[in-house]
């Protein structure tokens, strides 16, 4: 049931009309409202989820939007409950404070900071603070620890009353965010006015190349409104007096892009930046066709893995899933699999614990279930951590048990 309709976008980036859609994931509940048991016979809205590429300008980009209350006020990911998360943020933070020399003297800006993860690397070195969220819930995170928080989605206007209480910022971060905006020009306003002359603004972001070569389309979400690639946000920036200086892929989740920016004539531009570009060229990325055999791919995932799940289960073998990540729930609602197929997924966040997923409504357990029931199969919705996974449940890997990986083809580990 679709709540309500929303209009097709024009492309978010140029304007254009020409958006061509490429791959419908069906209409999907918002991957990260989870359920409390009361709330699954109740309405649950559901919003189409369809991918398009810009024919005039290349960005990659849902066809459909979702108001960002609904996805943001209330948020249920956190940061700190991936080890290899929490390592990856600090490490960043120990580059960029050395990269850019920053002291007491300097404000960070952490966009979407969630629970202060990479803040709190920064505040490792003595430099102010300072995280923009709109999520509610998530505030507890930082309170009493001394990181500054402003309870908004950053925007042109929340950048004013920003600068005006807390100054202006030496460097802005925005980690798994960038790809939520829905008004870039805005948002481009806003980090002008807040950035200080000579600050420096760093996206980390999934990463579109990778997304291809992987088949990663459960990264495909209401929330990520873009699927970045370098060519296309060059482009952004440059028409908003800004500049990408440097820009390198980075091996965390399944890769995903670093990219520092400048107003323009700041700062020198490096070579990398040439060479991504002509690394996207040369895979396709400003092509039609290489989308619609992404989506080709796709398919047959989705195919492959309802026979393989029908067939243990019509063996009698058990399945249970790994993760609840938001990801997840893109594939479990593009392939239909339910509590029938899959009975309990295992999470190591106790904010998703006791809660059933969306649109597909299986329980969400902790981790410790898995010994106590020693299931057959294990299918890794969290599929980008495996390392960290497959290494904490070595005892039920050694009693037996598999697991199964679901990109970018179905795979026994
Ligand atoms: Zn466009």
């Amino acid at each position: 049931m679709n709540a309500q309709h929303h209009r097709p976008l024009a492309c978010i980036l140029c304007r254009s009309a020409e958006v061509e859609e490429f791959l419908d994931l069906g209409e999907t509940a918002l991957a990260n409202q989870f359920l409390r048991a009361d709330e699954i016979n109740g309405h649950e809205a559901k919003y189409p989820l369809r991918i398009g590429f810009c024919n005039a300008c290349g960005h990659v980009q849902l066809t459909d939007s979702v108001p960002p209350g609904e996805m943001f006020d209330n948020y249920l990911y956190i940061s700190s409950a991936s080890d290899t998360l929490k390592h990856h943020l600090w490490e960043l933070s120990d580059l960029l404070v050395r990269r850019y020399g920053l002291g007491t003297q300097d404000l960070v800006i952490d966009i979407g900071c969630n629970d202060g993860t990479l803040l709190k690397g920064f505040q490792r070195h003595g430099v102010r603070a300072l995280g923009v969220d709109p999520a509610q819930n998530l505030a507890v995170f930082t309170d009493g620890t001394g990181i500054e928080r402003c309870t908004r989605l950053f925007t042109s206007a929340s950048a004013k009353d920003i600068v005006a209480r807390w100054g202006h910022a030496s460097l802005i971060t925005a980690t798994n965010t960038f790809p939520h905006i829905q008004n870039l020009a805005d948002f481009i306003d806003g980090l002008k006015t807040a950035l200080k002359p000579g600050g420096v603004f760093v996206i980390e972001a999934h990463y579109l190349l990778d997304i291809i070569e992987q088949v990663a389309f459960d990264t495909i979400y209401h929330e990520h409104v873009s699927y970045w690639a370098l060519g296309p946000m060059k482009r952004l920036f440059e028409e908003h007096g800004m500049t990408i200086v440097d820009a390198e892929r980075v091996p965390l989740h399944h890769g995903q892009l670093r990219v520092h920016i400048q107003r323009q004539g700041e700062g020198t531009v490096q070579p990398s930046v040439e060479r991504i570009l002509l690394a996207e060229k040369a895979a396709g990325l400003e092509k039609l066709s290489t989308y619609t055999q992404f989506a080709e791919r796709a398919k047959k995932i989705k195919h492959d893995l309802h026979a393989t799940l029908r067939s243990l289960a019509d063996r009698g073998e058990r399945v249970a899933g790994y993760g609840a990540p938001a990801k997840g729930n893109t594939l479990l609602g593009f392939l239909g699999i339910g509590p029938e197929l899959l009975p309990y997924i295992v999470d190591k966040s106790p904010l998703k614990q006791g809660l059933y997923t969306p649109g597909t409504h299986i329980p969400v357990v902790r981790p410790e279930r898995l010994l106590a029931d020693q299931p057959d199969y294990v299918l890794l919705l969290a599929w980008n951590f495996v390392d960290e996974i497959v290494a904490q449940q070595a005892e039920y890997q050694k009693r037996g048990g598999k697991f199964m990986v679901p990109v970018p083809e179905v795979r026994v580990l």
